[in-house]
């Protein structure tokens, strides 16, 4: 094997800072890295842990354009590059190593500058002498060149490490960031057709949160298609959060009920109450720790603050809000870059979107929404048999 080999280097965030639990971290970002790769049949790879980095090398010819979105859509990675490995760590080496790099990657007149980072310390040169030297090289060996050290057109990036790593900041593609797949624990998000929830559950997944998503559906008055439509979203989250459970709770016998016993324009607040019930429940049965919902405060009547509070006491589990602050076209935008908004504008409504009140209420007073409630005869029971109807779909 030459001494000087092509290799991924990737980066991460946040977890570098998390003290003792670090290594915690770290190795699960490290089985969704393999993990990935392996369905991506990248080949025969090998995962190098170095201090604040993983280095993928492998035996063998390698398409890094095709890998490089199975790496750079994993959550708790904040960039990925192509770099050059080098086993051999003398100055000559690096010297030359960095020259053959500069040939190919940065093409003159340029100012540049060389910045290394000697993670290393037993490395008998300090970080600025290793810069110094390699630049003073490049300048001897390469025409074209001028130093700039504060705004340079071609930074030539050196790491010293178990070994010595070469790249440049222009070859770098960003991750998402935020914290690796499944590290904070599990949690329930109610996924509707819409916009909003599907990228509520990819902000939550964002922050390490697993996901089992939950849909209501009331055939006949949703269809199939707008199953399907959450299928398809749950199946495009899956892509970010690896395996999702989605649950389908039929939910035709509630709304019915809801809708014959309470006054119209309290109907939708009650059909919330009655979801984040039983999402409660399944995430108790699910051994999770929260539900998220896509609710963005004032968005609709029934995400006005006071419709907000008028959901309280619902469920005991804690609720996520991620785009509680979102403006819609913030939301949008996110929707738009994860691919998700094509499948949400698909034109099948939700169930909470039929039975519509004219006026829904903006300010309902929970006292009367948890009376209200309370008079609905066995309510109770149509919840257990929803749970126990519900189906379990698997991505
Ligand atoms: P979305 O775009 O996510 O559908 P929305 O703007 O349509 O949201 P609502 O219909 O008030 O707003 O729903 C608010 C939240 O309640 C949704 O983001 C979702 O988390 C949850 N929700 C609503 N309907 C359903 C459903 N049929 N199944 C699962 N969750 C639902
Ligand atoms: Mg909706």
């Amino acid at each position: 094997m030459s001494c000087v080999q092509e290799v991924l280097i990737i980066k991460y965030g946040e977890i570098a800072l998390r003290g003792k639990n670090r290594h915690i971290y770290e190795n699960m970002l490290l089985d969704s890295i393999r993990k990935n790769l392996a369905q991506a049949q990248c080949g025969d790879f090998y995962v190098r842990k170095e201090q604040g980095r993983f280095v993928v090398e492998w035996n063998g010819e390698v398409e890094f354009a095709r890998i490089m979105p199975h790496i750079t859509c994993i959550f708790g990675i904040t960039s990925a590059c192509i770099g050059i490995k080098l086993a051999d760590q003398s100055m000559e080496a690096i010297q030359a190593a960095a020259l053959a790099y500069a040939r190919q990657h940065c093409p003159t007149p340029a100012t540049f500058k060389v910045d290394t980072r000697r993670a290393n310390k037993q490395y008998p040169l300090r970080s600025d002498e290793i810069s110094a030297q390699v630049g003073g090289f490049l300048l001897d060996n390469m025409e074209g060149l001028k130093v700039n050290l504060s705004a340079p057109d071609f930074t030539l990036k050196i790491e010293i490490r178990s070994f010595a790593y070469i790249y440049s900041p222009k070859s770098e593609v960003k991750g998402p960031g935020g914290l690796p797949p499944g590290s904070a624990g599990k949690g329930v998000l109610l996924l509707s057709g819409g916009i909003d929830s599907p990228v509520a559950g990819y902000l939550a997944a964002k922050r390490g949160i697993d996901l089992v998503a939950a849909y209501f559906h009331s055939p006949p008055y949703t269809s199939e298609r707008a199953k399907e439509k959450v299928i398809d979203l749950a199946r495009r989250l899956s892509h970010f959060t690896g395996k999702i459970r989605l649950i389908v709770i039929p939910f035709t016998d509630i709304q019915l009920k809801l809708v014959e016993r309470t006054p119209p324009e309290k109907i939708t607040i009650l059909l919330k109450r009655a979801m984040l019930r039983i999402s409660g429940q399944i995430a108790q049965q699910e051994k999770a720790l929260a539900l998220i919902t896509g609710d963005s405060v004032g968005q609709v009547a029934s995400q006005t603050l006071h419709s907000l509070y008028a959901m309280t006491g619902a469920t005991e589990m804690p609720i996520i809000r991620p785009l509680a602050c979102f403006d819609k076209h913030e939301i949008v935008t996110i929707a738009q870059n994860i691919d998700t908004f094509p499948i949400s504008i698909r034109p099948y409504d939700d169930c909470c979107t039929l039975f519509l009140p004219k006026h829904p209420e903006t300010k309902p007073k929970l006292s009367i929404i948890q009376s209200v409630e309370g008079n609905v005869d066995n309510l109770g029971e149509l919840i257990e048999q929803a749970i126990a109807d519900a189906e379990v779909i698997e991505f």
